[in-house]
């Protein structure tokens, strides 16, 4: 499935490229061009206040009180200078005018370009609560000063109610106990990630708050959250309560795409791009935003993945794309890592969470393992706890369609 598809138009020293999100994606994408040689002009535009910053560690390093959040910080002066890069921040866009190739800024100000980018990434959602204002979440440094100075004002021991199980409730939970307060971890399905990982491959990761100390409760069904002169009451459906001095949400994030309401552009969960990222020949969107035509080893697929590594796989690929012509080679394999509870987890592909699944080392007893999601026989991921060599040494099968019969006698994980 090698893919070398001729772009019409490659990138001139007189090109302008404009993109729209000053984040992850976006900063990668900067220095990408460089690299691969783009000596035209780039203008970068956020609605942060923030240079480029990277996120994971908002909720790990940072949270954790390891590292100060400037560590984060990806795009330097230094770096800034060297890349020759036009930054707007502070300021959101508001229209992208495909015809007259121009982005409209919220302060009125129009930004023409020749191409442009859209990497606007993903906002957290945020439940319909009474005390909804005052619940914290956390995706961006703003969120993450305003968690700093809150747990500052608390006392040590404080119960905390984290609402959502998955990857950014799980790790924020691993590192407020690290601190000294009492998470309480509120899931409503039967058990975490269940809908991500599918049922087996949750419940071998069920015990790990429980072995790290944290509080986890299932099916959990939250009426409302209400605050008072006490804190917070946490409401649940059957009449129950539990009070908490702090209220976190991690329910998982919406793409930020409205701004582009009538553009012209297909919006449909994300901004639809082909396989090379590109909504017109011109346009593309990278990133969390991107709902992007996917090649892989069951075929074709439109997918939006939120993760790190496929932000960073979107900026080189559109970089080498614009300034060479040539699509990627080969397939795209999405990876993603959490550490929550003191563990690690890995992820290759894009399994689905009804995929069979089949643990190939380890257990949850002994804390690690391995396992292989299969669809229709044929491989479509890897997750692991605590295995990063087994994952790595398997990657061959996601890059080309392997046989799960294939796979158990190579059992490349043991090597
Ligand atoms: P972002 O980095 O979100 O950047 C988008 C930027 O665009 C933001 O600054 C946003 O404010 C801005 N923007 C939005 N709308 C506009 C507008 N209209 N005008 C101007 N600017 C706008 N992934 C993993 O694989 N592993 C992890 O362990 C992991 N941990 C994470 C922990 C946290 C706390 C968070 C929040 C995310 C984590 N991720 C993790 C996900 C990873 O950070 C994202 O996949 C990555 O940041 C995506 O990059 P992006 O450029 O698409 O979006």
């Amino acid at each position: 499935m090698a893919r070398h598809v001729r772009a019409l138009t490659v990138l001139h020293a007189t090109d302008h490229v404009v993109i729209v999100g000053a984040g992850f994606g976006g900063w990668r994408l900067v220095e990408a061009l460089r690299r691969d040689g783009f000596d035209g002009e780039i203008t970068l535009i956020g609605d942060e206040s923030y240079a480029p910053y990277d996120r994971p560690p908002l909720s790990k390093h940072v949270l954790a009180g390891k590292w100060e959040v400037e560590r984060a910080t990806l795009a330097t002066p230094e770096r800034i200078e060297e890349s020759h890069v036009q930054l707007r921040l502070g300021v959101r866009a508001v229209a992208l005018d495909i015809e007259a190739n121009t982005v409209k800024l919220e302060d009125g100000a129009r930004i023409e370009g020749t191409h442009f980018v859209i990497a606007t990434g993903t906002r957290a959602r945020r439940l319909p609560f009474s005390a909804d204002a005052e619940i914290l979440t956390l995706r961006n440094r703003d969120d993450e000063l305003r968690m700093r100075l809150e747990l500052e004002a608390l006392a040590p021991g404080s119960a905390i109610a984290v609402i959502g199980g998955g990857f950014i409730g799980a790790e924020v939970a691993t590192q407020l106990k690290s601190r000294g307060f009492v998470p309480i971890v509120l899931e409503v399905a039967t058990r975490p990630l269940i809908g991500v990982l599918g049922p087996e491959v949750s419940s071998w990761l069920e015990r790990l708050a429980a072995d790290v100390q944290i509080e986890l409760r299932n099916e959990q069904r939250i009426s409302d959250v209400v605050a008072d002169d006490e804190g917070y009451a946490v409401r649940f459906e059957d009449g129950g309560e539990l009070r908490a001095s702090m209220v976190i949400v991690g329910a998982g994030a919406l793409p930020n795409f409205e701004w582009l309401e009538g553009s012209g552009l297909t919006l449909d969960g994300g901004v639809v791009v082909d396989e090379n990222l590109l909504a017109r020949e011109n346009i593309a969107a990278i990133g969390d935003v991107a709902r992007f035509s996917w090649p892989n080893v069951m075929g074709e697929e439109l997918v939006r993945i939120e993760h790190w590594e496929v932000a960073n796989g979107h900026a080189q690929a559109l970089a080498h794309y614009w300034m060479t012509g040539e699509g990627a080679a080969g397939l795209m394999v999405p990876y993603f890592w959490s550490d929550q509870y003191g563990k690690k987890i890995q992820m290759l592909g894009h399994a689905r969470p009804d995929d069979d699944v089949v643990r190939v080392s380890g257990s949850p007893e002994e804390g690690k393992w391995l396992a292989i999601y299969s669809r229709g026989g044929v491989v479509t991921g890897i997750v692991t706890l605590s295995q990063p060599r087994g994952l790595m040494m398997s990657k061959h099968l996601l890059e080309s369609p392997s046989t799960l019969e294939a796979a158990l006698v190579d059992a490349p994980w043991t090597g």
